[in-house]
């Protein structure tokens, strides 16, 4: 402890016995006073006359005495204030001193309920939770900065190793061709990653006001599958689809999109070549309902429960073609559309995506 600390705590302890000693003086005093009032008025109703020696020893003993119980009541109380009070609050305060250097691992022990610690247990319970929800924050933090650098050290050292292959001289113009065709791919993900971690970044900072407006969801949907043509048909993917009329929902349609494709491109790049996407467009009374399916790889259950975590990738094979910020981007549009979104999946099968939105 510093020499100032001390300082300060010797002066505010002498200013709390001058203060305690005041009072208890004062106590004592207006105690005597009555004390001597009552003695002498039962004497004189009694008949019995007081000499001043008599009236002093009264007085004497009676302060003596006062000032003797009110010590000992202060230094009870003392006791007892040390155990009820400072030491509960130097607890919290040293977990508070811990939590702002940044260790975020502090967590206060609470104390046994017997004793009137109720209120002390509350704080410290709201302290635990505040610390907890810190430390998770802290951990998002650190794992997002992880996994952008890992996200980007990838495609870049994919251009960097390519640009210096390019500079080689008497390279083949079949050779040129593939070198400048992996530094295009590796830049095209570079920027899909920078879009989509904007992207995300806005709608949980609620920058993206939806524009909602009423239209016909079954022809989003179509338009959505068409411009999966080329890879469809490219890899003999057989497509089913099954799309009510008139089914008209009030949302944002590019927010919407950004859905169907999201999911339309993960049953595309998890389905072998051959394999089968499904998309259905049903109605109830309030919902909207739309199936993606498929019948590829399958998601593990242990997967499936990590699937909408942000750089979340299940399924590193197809690493190359995705970041894991897909389905975290698609969960967090439902949300904002106050939708919902499940997933059922039987791992080698295929997987089918629900998806809910309010109709209009
Ligand atoms: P990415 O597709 O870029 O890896 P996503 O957020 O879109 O990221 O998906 C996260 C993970 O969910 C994928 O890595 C994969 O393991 C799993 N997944 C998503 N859609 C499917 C699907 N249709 N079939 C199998 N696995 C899927």
């Amino acid at each position: 402890m510093k020499w100032k600390d001390r300082d300060a705590k010797w002066q505010s302890f002498l200013k709390s016995l001058r203060n305690f000693i005041l009072f208890f003086s004062m106590v004592a005093f207006v105690v005597t006073c009555c004390m001597l009032l009552f003695v002498t008025n039962m004497s004189a109703e009694m008949g019995i006359t007081l000499t001043e020696m008599d009236v002093q020893k009264a007085a004497k003993l009676t302060l003596g005495n006062t000032l003797l119980i009110s010590v000992l009541f202060a230094h009870i109380d003392w006791v007892r204030r040390k155990l009820m009070v400072d030491r509960p609050v130097k607890r919290i305060t040293d977990a508070a001193e811990k939590i702002m250097q940044g260790d975020f691992s502090t967590r206060i022990k609470p104390f046994k309920s017997a004793g009137g610690m109720d209120g002390f247990n509350a704080i410290i319970d709201c302290f635990n939770r505040m610390t907890e929800e810190l430390s998770s924050t802290e951990t998002l933090r650190t794992d997002f900065i992880a996994n952008v650098s890992h996200e980007l050290k990838t495609p870049l050292a994919v251009i960097q190793n390519y640009g210096t292959m390019l500079q080689k001289p008497g390279l083949s113009e079949e050779q040129r061709l593939e070198y400048a065709k992996s530094i295009t791919d590796a830049s095209r993900r570079l920027a899909s990653l920078v879009t989509n971690i904007l992207k995300l970044n806005k709608l949980e900072n609620q920058q993206i006001f939806p524009s909602v407006a009423e239209y016909d969801l079954g022809e989003q949907l179509c338009e959505c599958l068409l411009q999966f043509e080329h890879e469809w048909e490219k890899r003999n993917i057989d497509i089913e689809t099954e799309i009510a009329e008139n089914v008209t929902v009030n949302a944002d349609t590019e927010l919407l999109s950004l859905v169907w494709n999201n999911l339309l491109s993960n049953a595309f790049k998890f389905t072998g070549d051959g394999g089968k996407v499904a998309l259905t467009l049903t109605a109830d009374e309030n919902y909207a309902i739309v199936k993606v399916s498929d019948t590829g790889c399958g998601i593990k259950p242990e997967v499936g429960a990590h699937i909408f975590e942000k750089f979340y990738q299940g399924d590193t094979s197809h690493s190359t073609r995705g970041n894991g910020l897909g389905l975290a981007l698609v969960k967090r549009v439902v949300d904002i559309m106050r939708g919902e979104i499940s997933v059922e999946s039987v791992y080698g099968s295929g997987s089918t995506f629900t998806v809910k939105i309010r109709r209009a």
